[in-house]
């Protein structure tokens, strides 16, 4: 399984101060939701910049907890991306609401505001863009169509934690904005995730959406302050954050700029690699002034210079002992949502040429500079056997 030749798709960055962390929390007696969690949220919030921060069990509790909190439903309409993970269409679909897909921008791969625009009916209720690899999305095109329709944004930055457009970090920007702290993610508590805004009685209300609708904290109940009574105000969901994953987070978080520019080393040098051969397309820089958080390095394919597909260059790779993937398979691919919505590729071409020839590279900060280079030969040497 360690085989010293095989260079991992990803490997967590978890090292002693976790485990310290960790065992901590076992011996204080606090499992669950408590003052770890608090503080993490506390240094999360000010982390990215927004007024207030809610630590759950996932992004996609966090989405859904979101949309639960602004009572969507039955009837409403919420734009999102096809290029992205399953669950971000999901939250949609479980609260009874219609998922509508626009196209991605080729420039950048995240939502195209002109296909948003041209995707508004009465029925729409919220947009969805999610900041795909870490480059953050043309927020503040889509927050102008959103402000114009009266809509709300909330951000999937599942790969956005530590991104920035000029100086506004990504989970102050939008009306609402979750991130996950999933075991591949930039930032890991194995699973994990936190829903930040700048509205603090939407977030108060959300607080209540994710412990079952109770009205106080269940730490609290158990606390010298607490009492046994509490009331139920809502039927919430059941995805609160526990002390023992906030310990990791906040370990994690302190790591996290540092693990940022390492990520960003390592894409500079596969860019630098890549960016004179016609046979591949690296991809999309931030902005001048932005920030690319780096989660996931995406390299194209230019197909008609190659005599083999993406498939099989993946399976080049990996015979080299090179671990890769492919963010996303995109979701009007999957039986489920063919079956209920009837979305054709062909009504997202853009989206679609992008999955037929992209790939995505190992990167992340356990990997050495002698790695990275491996990678980047072994990309050559494909390119050299298989080009036209
Ligand atoms: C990982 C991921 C999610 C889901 O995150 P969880 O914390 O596992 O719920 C959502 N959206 C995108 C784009 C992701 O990559």
């Amino acid at each position: 399984m360690s085989d010293p030749q095989v260079i991992a798709f990803d490997r967590p960055d978890m090292g002693e101060e976790e485990i310290a962390a960790v065992a901590e929390v076992l011996r204080s007696g606090w499992l669950t939701t408590g003052p770890r969690t608090r503080q993490f949220e506390q240094l999360f919030a000010e982390y990215v910049g927004a007024r207030s921060a809610l630590a759950v069990s996932s992004c996609t509790a966090a989405m859904e907890v979101a949309l639960a909190t602004w009572g969507l439903g039955a009837g409403d309409e919420v734009i999102t991306t096809p290029l992205t993970f399953c669950s971000t269409v999901h939250v949609i679909v479980h609260r009874g609401a219609t998922p509508v897909l626009a196209d991605v921008s080729p420039n950048d791969y995240t939502l195209d505001p002109v296909q948003v625009a041209n995707r508004i009916t009465p029925r729409t209720r919220a947009l969805l863009p999610v900041h795909l690899a870490g480059l953050p999305s043309q927020m503040d095109h889509l927050l102008e169509i959103a402000n114009a329709h009266g809509l709300k944004v909330l951000e999937d930055a599942a790969h956005a934690a530590g991104a920035r457009l000029g100086e506004r970090m990504v989970g102050s920007l939008g009306h609402a904005t979750a991130f996950s702290f999933y075991a591949t993610k930039n930032l890991t508590t194995a699973e994990g995730g936190m829903l930040t805004s700048n509205d603090e009685s939407f977030l108060a209300q959300a607080r209540l959406w994710s412990l079952h609708g109770l009205s106080r904290d269940a730490w609290k109940r158990y606390t010298a302050e607490g009492s046994w009574q509490y009331d139920v105000v809502l039927p919430g969901l059941k995805c609160n954050m526990t002390d023992l994953q906030a310990a990791l987070g906040l370990v994690q978080l302190a790591k996290l700029e540092r693990n940022i520019a390492r990520r960003t080393e390592i894409a500079r040098r596969y860019t630098a690699a890549f960016s004179h051969v016609p046979e591949l397309i690296p991809p999309p820089e931030a902005r001048p002034g932005d920030r690319h958080a780096h989660h996931l390095y995406l390299l194209r394919l230019n197909l008609d210079r190659l005599r083999i597909r993406r498939d099989r260059f993946l399976q080049e790779l990996q015979s080299r002992g090179i671990g890769v993937s492919v963010h996303f398979i995109p979701v009007y691919h999957f039986t489920y949502y063919r079956e209920r919505f009837g979305w054709r590729a062909e009504e997202f071409p853009v989206c679609e040429a992008i999955y037929r020839s992209v790939l995505s590279l190992p990167c992340y900060p356990r990997l050495t500079d002698d790695q990275v280079d491996r990678v980047i030969a072994a990309v050559l040497e494909i390119v050299e056997t298989y080009r036209v």
